[in-house]
């Protein structure tokens, strides 16, 4: 059976904490942009009272709330952290990352790493929000592409902020290096570790003379940087057990992250078949006697396959490729597509790892 798709977006903000828009309009957004799911996540609050289905435009959106949480009185305010399905509100531990993130599991939430590199934008004012913590264990898995931190490190003259301003897909291109080095290394020493992407949304309205735009809308940045999730099956449309097929899919890591301004993205796969059995993004599997990976590209682009974080195989394709590991052979597989949009190269998607073991 096909595997059900659900385009997401896991970062956003409303007026609980800096946002502009409150959950029944974002879900419209969502809706607008073609989204299945969002998560809703402020900081420092939980506002679970919203979590529900929305229907708008034809369209069912699942709206969860988790919560993005930081310490407020750290000077810069590093270290944010994305909480989905804990169902209680663990800011007050916000000053121990580790405590905070044992917390978190302890109450069965998913953990992922905000904008782990985040540079500063002193033209707006704007502080380095990285995460530096590094020492911890314990977590879901990191943010590999944030699009407002994206935005935020073009922002480095006037002229610069100007431009992209009013045209900001001129110079959204990849994730950072910095995060995508940092994500092969804790894979490729035996960690798992799930990447997502999102927008980071707020609505914010910026004022610059006489000028007043709101630069990103929620729905304009739904339709940039999102997280694809595969589901065995269809939702059911019950909100207890949806919520709970969702989150299992986010903790085992089967989903891509999609720049989908660049290209729609649904369709894409990889996947990895034995005698004995089969994987997809984020799975385990055993390598006795070989392997055969597949890649499926809904769009022509240009796929890499990376191996412990190292590319072994690149490959221009719009349709599928298959590709045969050796008997015994181990490692961290993923894949990332690039493609060209507006002229300028740009990363397409970025799939979760295939953890292939030795026998
Ligand atoms: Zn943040
Ligand atoms: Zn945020």
């Amino acid at each position: 059976m096909p595997l059900t798709e659900l385009a997401a977006n896991l970062h956003m903000h409303t007026p609980y904490s800096d946002g502009e828009w409150y959950h029944a309009q974002i879900a419209e957004a969502a809706a607008n942009a073609g989204l299945d799911l969002v998560i809703v996540t402020d900081h420092n609050v939980l506002v679970s009272g919203p979590a529900r289905y929305y229907a708008h435009a034809g369209r069912q959106v699942l709206l969860l709330v988790g919560e993005e949480i930081h310490d407020q009185t750290r000077r810069p305010q590093k270290n944010h952290l994305l909480v989905y399905g804990a169902e209680a509100e663990l800011a007050p531990q916000a000053a121990q990352p580790q405590a905070l993130l044992d917390a978190a599991a302890e109450a069965g939430g998913l953990t992922f790493l905000a904008h782990p590199h985040d540079p500063p934008a002193p033209l707006v004012r704007e502080a380095d929000l990285s995460w530096v913590s590094w020492e911890v264990a314990n977590f879901t898995g990191l943010e590999l592409w944030n699009y407002m931190s994206s935005f935020k490190s073009l922002l480095t003259s006037r002229a610069s902020a100007l431009r992209h301003v009013f045209n900001p897909e001129l110079g959204i291109t990849t994730p950072f290096p910095e995060v995508l080095t940092r994500w092969d290394e804790l894979t490729t020493a035996g960690r798992r570790i799930v990447a997502i992407g999102g927008a980071d949304a707020h609505g914010t309205e910026y004022r610059q003379g006489g000028l007043r735009r709101v630069v990103f809308p929620y729905e304009f940045l739904f339709r940039q940087i999102n997280t694809h999730l595969l589901l065995e099956r269809p939702l059911s449309g019950d909100y207890d057990h949806d919520r709970r097929r969702v989150l299992d899919a986010l903790a085992r890591g089967h989903c891509f992250v999609a720049y989908d301004g660049a290209a729609p993205a649904r369709g894409f796969r990889f996947s990895a078949t034995t005698e004995r059995g089969a994987a997809i993004m984020g799975d385990d599997i055993v390598n006795r006697s070989g392997l055969t990976l597949q890649v499926g590209a809904p769009a022509e682009a240009s796929l890499r396959l990376l191996r412990n974080g190292k590319e072994v195989q690149r490959w221009e394709a719009h349709s599928h490729a298959s590709l045969t590991v050796p008997a015994g052979e181990a490692g961290v597989y993923r894949v990332e597509a690039h493609l060209a949009f507006k002229g300028r190269p740009r990363g397409w998607v970025y799939t979760n790892p295939i953890y292939v073991r030795a026998g």
